[in-house]
């Protein structure tokens, strides 16, 4: 076969190379071609699609349309379908929003239709799971309340601030047992209506423990298939758990909006910083989300707080920080893309001695983590241009990436879903090439793609990872330095004389 790079997809212009990636929620705001072409533009690189609005076909159009606008601009992006859980919300009433003040009683109807003077929700355990005392939170906790008292069918319980009750908002009930199931009839067909679409990533809210995980693998590969699992740690059991469930996934979701709800606020900001600390040491890549750029759904300019959020967010190592109101709902979807890029790159390049030196805890125990972590180092003393990982799992470029070197890691793999999911991972660019069987081959397409790509120019150094032979799997066990423009094959003199 005459082995030849695929089309390059590196067109797009960027204004530094940035190693902490960008995921935009999907919404009404942002579903349009001309808005996402924008946001790729703007340094976009996964989005997600949350299975809690919409439905499937709203949702294969989108996925549709993202492809398309992807091919479009010639840039990879990832798709993440996350899945809603057992998230627990009011019923969907009629009639105006509800004012409630300090110290009203108020009667959740549960099992049930609501009658007048109630309101319904769509959980028909609430009074099993609540007892005398319990608190409830509704909208995030906008609204709080503490139960009264429990009877069959009935929940009573007293406001605890004024405010106003919309229909269908969130209720979490931070010091409660959910006996509800992990995982919902409604994420089953999700899950199956994801992996018919292809998408790349899986997330599951509401996770517990690692077997709600496992279930949903199960779940795939009952079904024939395997999607990598991003669980969202937003409880507090999970927070507890974190690294079983860690070992049992792809990566993580520091889902900020409810774990603020369901453990105190003040605890949030330790807590991403354990996790990704806990991603880091296990190789798995994290996404801190969640009001990020809060205020942008509404103004053009992000508050200093949020900028210090995205910064220190980088700072402490994050794969990904994700954009949700902001780009799902906001008025300024694109401006909010370009502005999380801009603080990423800026507090990358100039975070200097405050960027602790992270690197994956070295278990060695295999020769392509031994291989790569030396490539690493390599790459350092040599101070080479960039990392070449030929990749065909993607493995040999998570881990590289999670001993966070200081240059990007260029990933080429054969497979299309293999270089959509490296769309996620920190310091990785993807790229997809054909199959090929000669590693000479190999490397000589790899430089020309290189060098008219413009990512790289004739004399730089650079630290490949390559496995020999070319077509197994998981077995990087070659490290090659050499300069770009200068191939002349694996033996190289002795080649120019046999021709
Ligand atoms: C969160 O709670 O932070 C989150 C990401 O989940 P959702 O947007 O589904 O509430």
């Amino acid at each position: 076969m005459n082995p030849s790079i695929l089309p390059s997809m590196a067109t797009v212009p960027r204004p530094a190379f940035r190693q902490t990636k960008i995921v935009a929620t999907l919404g009404p705001a942002s579903t349009s071609a001309k808005v996402l072409k924008g946001m790729i533009e703007a340094g976009l690189d996964v989005v997600r699609i949350n299975a809690s609005h919409g439905n499937h076909q709203q949702d294969a159009e989108t996925i549709q349309r993202v492809r398309s606008v992807s091919q479009e601009v010639g840039q990879p992006i990832g798709i993440l379908y996350d899945l809603q859980g057992p998230k627990i919300r009011l019923a969907d009433f009629s009639g105006d929003p509800i004012e409630v003040e300090a110290g009203d009683e108020i009667r959740l109807a549960v099992g049930r239709p609501a009658e007048t003077g109630e309101i319904g929700s769509d959980y028909d355990l609430l009074d099993q799971d609540l007892s005398a005392g319990d608190p409830i939170l509704i909208d995030d906790g906008i609204i709080a309340l503490k139960t009264i008292s429990v009877s069959k069918g009935l929940v009573v319980a007293r406001a605890e601030n004024s405010g106003v009750i919309y229909p269908r908002k969130g209720i979490n009930l931070p010091g409660s047992q959910i006996s509800a199931p992990a995982f919902t009839e409604k994420d089953q067909e999700d899950a199956f209506f994801a992996a018919s679409q292809n998408v790349d990533f899986l997330a599951l809210s509401f996770v517990r423990q690692a077997s709600d995980v496992q279930q949903l693998k199960d779940l795939l590969s009952s079904n024939g298939t395997s999607i990598p699992i991003i669980p969202k740690i937003e409880k507090a059991r999970a927070v507890d758990e974190v690294s079983q469930i860690l070992q049992n996934s792809w990566g993580a979701m520091v889902a900020r909006g409810d774990l603020g709800v369901e453990i105190p606020p003040q605890q949030v900001p330790i807590i991403q910083k354990q996790i990704i600390a806990e991603g880091l040491r296990l190789g798995r890549p994290i996404i801190t989300a969640t009001q990020m750029l809060d205020s942008m759904t509404r103004n053009p300019r992000p508050t200093r707080a949020e900028t210090s959020d995205v910064a220190n967010a980088v700072l402490d190592g994050t794969d990904a920080v994700m954009l949700s109101s902001e780009t799902a709902i906001g008025n300024y979807p694109v401006e909010s893309v370009q502005m999380m890029a801009d603080v990423i790159t800026y507090t990358e390049q100039n975070s200097g001695a405050t960027q602790y030196p992270r690197r994956r805890e070295r278990s060695l125990e295999s020769t392509p983590e031994a291989v790569t972590d030396a490539a690493c180092q390599v790459a350092h003393h040599v101070d080479a241009h960039a990392l070449v990982a030929f990749t065909q799992s993607g493995s040999t470029a998570y881990l590289a990436a999670s001993r966070r070197p200081k240059r990007p890691i260029l990933a080429f793999t054969t497979r299309p879903e293999v270089r959509d999911r490296l769309t996620m991972v920190w310091g990785v660019r993807p790229y997809q090439i054909r199959q090929v069987s000669m590693t000479d081959q190999l490397i000589e397409e790899l430089d020309a793609t290189l060098q008219a790509d413009g990512l790289a120019s004739r004399g730089d150094l650079l630290v490949l990872l390559l496995g020999a032979p070319t077509h197994r799997m998981g077995r990087t066990n070659l490290i090659l330095v050499y300069q770009v423009g200068t191939w002349s094959g694996l033996d190289g003199h002795q080649d120019d004389e046999d021709e």
